[in-house]
């Protein structure tokens, strides 16, 4: 061989390996080790845990659980070391505060029994303890109304049910099995939730009449109404669609399905039911809803003004303490900034945690953000940060432990967190779903065309549990926030070292319409 030659095929040699190497994510095994580590052996979950679950309280927006919510996470992020933590103010809040202050419900005949009772938020309050018969609206359609015209002015008023109990053969708590993930990971795959109705004409029709109904009560005076929401022996928490400024609504309660429907068996059998009641709620001067920030800067002199972004939204219902929904994931975001942030990393990016408020009645938080910093919501024109924004990682689906990640159909992330989700293989995280997942913060980002994620995680007990007075601590499995935090603390970390930033979709034009050009090629015969 010719020494030209040996130096041609010497090159080849060299340069094929660098730029196949350049083609391959690179992931810092030694810092994984440590994030792994430092989250699985040192977690501080549990003390997060019950610092934004049993010390906090409910945290519905707008209520003074709210604010002791968004003052304990800045303290926290605070002692935590964080940079830049801040309580910022996100949007207004149209519906107003509101809080419960006491709830009773029993019934008294035929004989006694005390209920588990939920006040309906943004409703009144009873005058006192109410105690007298209870009137069941017996009413399948409109015209049903006029028969209780001047008979519910002062009454307890039980309005039909919804849904009637069925007997349950799924576990209370579950796991996606292999075969469950390996459908998730295919395209065609699309998992709905279930309607609360069985099937959604039917359920629209009965919200419809639902609120013919309400309003007649309304005008006929009536001192509060009995309700029942939810599947299972707890109320879940609910809220009326109230703007401040205007007349407070009837004093309302959600009863648990079983106490409903027995009281219900029993006025059809023509046996009086009796109860007495007391709720006492105050509607207060509307705080603002705002976002807990808290961050990592960067260190790299062109990258440091970039953002990885982590989040979750840190209002809840008021029924229990919003634990799994969602001050788990809270503390898992602020946990895997714990992890870096002891492990003192120096990112290239920022790496931010923000805890929105105000989730539950529309995304509040995080689109406030996305307006203030990232697209004007006028104008749609995109704001100085847009360009440096790197990537957002959602959380918001319970308490259990991460199966992979959702791409938002973004298949341009494929490759990259493929190899992200490696070293995570004995955790069960390697799922991809190119589908999107919806109802949450992530949306608010994906919305702007800017790479926004969720993580797949497994249900446990979520779809019993959530937003009902039965999501407290010990609806959160430790174990799995402590893998949950270690995962989101590595894919911050790659995201935030990486050369470039996550890629985002490529714009599309809207479709032609395809059937006009059809209808003059091929004439109906
Ligand atoms: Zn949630």
């Amino acid at each position: 061989m010719k020494i030209k030659k040996i130096v041609v095929s010497l090159v080849f040699l060299l340069i094929v390996p660098l730029f196949l190497m350049s083609q391959t994510e690179k992931v810092d095994l030694n810092m994984i080790y440590r994030i792994k580590q430092e989250g699985l052996k040192n977690s501080a979950i549990e003390e997060l845990a019950f610092g934004l679950t049993d010390l906090t309280g409910p945290r519905l927006t707008g209520s003074a659980g709210s604010l002791r919510g968004y003052e304990w996470a800045k303290k926290k992020m605070e002692e935590l070391g964080f940079q830049n933590v801040r309580i910022e103010e996100a949007r207004d809040f149209n519906r107003g505060g509101w809080d419960n202050y006491k709830a009773y419900a029993a019934m008294t005949a035929p004989y006694y029994i005390n209920f588990a009772c939920n006040p309906v938020a943004w409703t009144g309050s009873t005058n006192g303890i109410i105690k007298g018969e209870i009137i069941f609206l017996d009413v399948k359609s409109e015209n049903d109304l006029g028969k209780y015209k001047g008979k519910l002015t002062g009454k307890i008023v039980l309005m039909p049910s919804t849904s009637t109990y069925e007997v349950s053969y799924e576990p209370l708590a579950s796991r996606f099995t292999d075969e469950q993930l390996k459908e998730l990971s295919m395209a065609v795959q699309q998992q709905g939730r279930r309607s609360p109705a069985g099937d959604y004409g039917n359920f629209a029709a009965q919200m419809v009449l639902r609120n013919k109904i309400s309003e007649f009560i309304k005008a006929e005076g009536a001192a509060v109404i009995l309700n029942s929401a939810g599947t299972f022996n707890v109320p879940r928490s609910t809220g009326a669609r109230y703007t401040k400024g205007n007349q407070e609504p009837v004093a309302e309660v959600n009863l648990p399905v079983e106490a409903h429907g027995r009281m219900e068996r029993l006025i059809k059998h023509n046996i009086p039911v009796e109860m007495e009641i007391e709720i006492q709620n105050k509607f207060i001067e509307a705080p603002k809803i705002y976002n807990v920030i808290g961050e990592i800067p960067g260190t790299d002199k062109q990258l440091k003004n970039e953002v990885v972004l982590l989040g979750a939204h840190i209002d809840s219902w008021h029924g229990g303490t919003g634990a799994a929904d969602d001050a788990s994931g809270c503390i898992v975001m602020m946990e895997a900034l714990r992890i870096l942030k002891n492990l003192d990393v120096a990112p290239r990016r920022t790496i931010r945690v923000a805890l929105w408020g105000g989730e539950e009645q529309g995304l509040n938080g995080s689109r406030g953000y996305v307006e203030k910093y990232l697209v004007d919501p006028k104008t749609k024109e995109h704001k100085p940060d847009f360009d440096k924004f790197a990537a957002y990682f959602n959380m918001d689906n319970g308490s259990g432990k991460y199966r992979g990640i959702y791409l938002q159909e973004n298949d341009m992330v494929r490759p990259v967190f493929e190899e992200w989700l490696k070293p995570f293989a004995d955790m069960g995280a390697s799922t991809i779903a190119i589908r999107n997942t919806g109802g949450t913060d992530h949306q608010s980002f994906d919305a702007v065309g800017l790479p926004g994620f969720q993580f797949i995680q497994d249900e446990i007990e979520y779809d019993r549990g959530y937003h009902t007075v039965m999501d407290t601590y010990e609806r959160l499995v430790m174990a799995d926030l402590k893998q949950n935090a270690v995962i989101t603390a590595a894919f911050a970390y790659n995201a935030a070292m990486r050369d470039a930033k996550l890629p985002g979709k490529p714009a599309m034009k809207p479709r032609t319409n395809v059937l006009q050009n059809q209808s003059s090629q091929f004439p109906m015969n």
